[in-house]
């Protein structure tokens, strides 16, 4: 399918592998052009390679999203972005009384004010071109939540609030903001909270993997094509009329009617 998004440019945040390697990659498949960032030099190198047999332009950023450096070098190497798609990790797994305020103001920047940021220094250039696409990667545990993810919980939530108003008020120029909500997905971050079970509950690795796929409706995670894929058809010109949505990527896991 021509997702009629040829040519346009995209910044995709924390892109190395996972999650967002899966969007650069079905974007790049759609025929746009990267600019994709990871800390670690080398893994973001060997992804910008993997990207540019698709026939685009691949420029490769080791930069940390959440500094305003980091920021500030996506958007210089991209001034003129079309699509952006907001993503970092994830803050880690524990228990109430483990979060302090360092511990809040972390994942609130990482996964609340990176994004928000961002999106407010690409929305004035989308609204001069009467076109753009954001694509936020949050989490299932928006709509359910995690009790042992309570920093992603809470920040999460946050950025959910503020996309639910600023989508509705820069859609008329042609701007979609909407966000994906990853449940489970084979990625390393997926092989850390396996490892976290299993210490925790005192059970094999291969246990703690088996027994979260089995509360999963579908039996399995979910890849990172299917991921990258429903991301790279937000962005797509087919996508226009979807406004400020949250989209549940978990193969059934969210048990509700609506
Ligand atoms: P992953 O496999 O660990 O990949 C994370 C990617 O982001 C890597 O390329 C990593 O490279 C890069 N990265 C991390 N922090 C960064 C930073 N500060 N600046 C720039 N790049 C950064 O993780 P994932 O599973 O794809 O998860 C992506 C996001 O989705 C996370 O926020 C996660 O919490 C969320 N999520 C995932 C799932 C799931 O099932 N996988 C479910 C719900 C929510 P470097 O380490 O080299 O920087």
């Amino acid at each position: 399918m021509d997702l009629g998004i040829k040519g346009k440019k995209a910044i995709v945040c924390a892109s190395s592998r996972g999650l967002g390697y899966g969007c650069a990659e079905a974007l790049a498949k759609a025929g746009v052009d990267l600019t994709i960032c990871a800390r670690t030099k080398e893994d973001i190198d060997v992804a910008a390679t993997k990207l540019s047999s698709y026939g685009v332009k691949v420029i490769a950023l080791a930069c940390d999203v959440t500094t305003e450096n980091g920021k500030e070098k996506l958007l210089e190497a991209c001034d003129s972005p079309d699509i952006l798609i907001n993503n970092a990790g994830g803050p880690p797994p524990g228990i109430w009384s483990d979060w302090s305020r360092t511990d809040f103001i972390n994942a609130i920047n990482a996964n609340m004010l990176t994004p928000i940021e961002l999106i407010k220094k690409v929305l004035p250039i989308m609204i001069k071109n009467k076109w753009g696409r954001i694509v936020n990667i949050t989490s299932q545990a928006v709509k359910a939540p995690v009790p042992a993810l309570g920093l992603s919980n809470s920040a999460r939530t946050g950025l959910t609030g503020y996309v639910a108003g600023t989508s509705r008020q820069v859609a008329r120029f042609g701007v979609n903001i909407n966000n994906l909500l990853p449940g489970m997905h084979d990625t390393k971050r997926l092989i850390d909270l396996d490892k976290a079970l299993s210490k925790e509950k005192s059970i094999s690795f291969q246990e703690a993997r088996n027994s979260r796929k089995d509360t999963i409706p579908v039996g399995r995670y979910g890849s990172i094509e299917e991921f990258g894929n429903t991301c790279a058809f937000l962005c797509s010109q087919y996508a226009g009329f979807i406004v400020g949505q949250n989209i549940l990527l978990d193969g059934g896991a969210v048990n509700s009617t609506i």
